[in-house]
């Protein structure tokens, strides 16, 4: 197989219409544009499924069942995890890193640690300090410089109390890939519950969980060309079964008695209440739809544009660039030396030309050089060469502009 950004494009509905003709969509970061067997997904589960799951036994919600049951084998053997039984869908990456932090801290001791990193996203950041605040529990982070962590360092901060750690498989704001080789090599024989923060990682490569030997992997569908508002949680199962549920209702029980209620088995016992079933179709579809696609293609053909906008903005004089090249999913975050960041995105905006601008929910890593607001470049595989000369030819422009 090969791969045309081109032709990956044509099967994206919003760039088909008239007034997106122009556009060049680099925010995927924040969410990827969905193609129609997604948007059909959805659409159909409504006309031909709508019925709850698992509650009644009748032929429409036996069809609504058989479809979640189904997306969570196609969802297994997307990260090759072990069963089904280790998949729980939950609303999105928030959810699934708020769900661990409350169960899998309400087993430690207090004085017991959990380390993150400096370059996480705020629902990988919040969740695990609350989760410390409530039950006494040590949070450190992986050593850093400027902020930017040294993920090879991490062997400095753990211990004999380290429990939790959880890391970033792909930093949103820098585009930043530890190397999950090293952090296994690190954390092998300390019996730590390693956590990766999947949520930029799935969109760009393989994942493969029993290769990376993570204990659990969270991603979002809407990172990786899914609707938003679902996504689902991996945990080894033998993990899982040691945790107390989450959220109690429907679905999570087998039997409610007056005192107390027994709780179903795996996945379901961290499933209460009804799931969004019809973004679940949706994510099938996804799933489905990246598994038609040569993925390494697609990924050489990321790496090249990124590789190319890192190239002309490292050679500007005008702007600061924060990424750095190697180990990059697909993102370039740089300042304009000489406006606002907020400028130079109205600017952009102005052409048609989607960034975004911000902390990008990763506050901590400006910290240190004081409060870093930068412009992010996020590439996905239907980014053309044309997208990317584009982009560069406005912020030349600009920057003409300026002077
Ligand atoms: N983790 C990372 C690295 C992210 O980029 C994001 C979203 O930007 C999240 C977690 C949270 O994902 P969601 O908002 O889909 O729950």
């Amino acid at each position: 197989m090969s791969f045309s950004a081109e032709s990956f494009r044509k099967q994206f509905p919003l760039f088909e219409q008239e007034e997106n003709k122009g556009l060049v969509y680099l925010d995927n970061a924040a969410t990827t544009q969905k193609p129609e067997s997604v948007i059909n997904a959805v659409r159909d589960y409504y006309v031909h499924s709508n019925a709850n799951t698992h509650r009644s036994s009748h032929r429409l919600a036996r069809r609504a069942t058989e479809m979640v049951e189904r997306v969570r084998r196609e969802a297994m053997q997307f990260i090759n995890a072990a069963s089904t039984r280790e998949i729980v869908f939950c609303r999105g990456a928030t959810e699934a890193l708020n769900l661990l932090a409350q169960c899998l801290c309400g087993n430690l001791q207090a004085g017991d640690e959990i380390v993150i990193s400096t370059a996480e996203h705020h629902a990988n950041i919040v969740p695990w300090q609350m989760a410390a605040k409530r039950f006494n529990l040590i949070l450190r982070y992986v050593p850093h410089m400027a902020g930017i962590p040294q993920f090879d360092r991490l062997g400095e901060v753990l211990n004999e109390r380290t429990r939790i750690v959880s890391l970033t498989g792909g930093s949103n704001a820098l585009g930043l890939r530890p190397d999950l080789a090293v952090v296994r090599q690190l954390l092998r024989r300390m019996h730590i519950m390693w956590i990766v923060d999947g949520a930029q990682l799935a969109a760009h490569d393989i994942i493969d969980v029993q290769k990376i030997g993570c204990d659990f992997f969270v991603c979002s569908a809407h990172k990786f060309y899914g609707p938003s508002g679902v996504g689902f949680l991996y945990g080894r199962e033998v993990l899982l079964e040691s945790m107390p549920p989450w959220l109690g209702g429907g679905e999570m029980i087998t039997n409610v008695e007056l005192e107390a209620s027994h709780y179903a088995g795996l996945p379901h016992k961290f499933e209460a209440g009804t799931s969004p079933l019809s973004a679940i179709a949706g994510l099938g579809a996804a799933i489905e739809f990246l598994g038609q696609q040569d993925r390494k293609a697609m990924a050489q053909h990321e790496q090249k544009l990124v590789r190319w906008m890192h190239r002309e903005l490292m050679a500007s004089p005008n702007f600061r660039v924060i990424s750095q090249v190697r180990h990059n999913l697909g993102i370039v975050s740089f300042i304009p030396v000489h406006s606002s960041a907020a400028d130079l995105m109205h600017w952009l905006d102005g052409r048609d030309i989607a960034v975004r601008v911000g902390h990008h929910c990763a506050q901590l890593l400006g910290k240190e050089s004081g409060d870093l607001v930068t412009v992010r470049a996020s590439v996905a595989a239907y980014n053309t060469h044309k997208d990317v000369q584009t982009f560069l030819q406005a912020l030349e422009d600009y920057c003409e502009v300026q002077h």
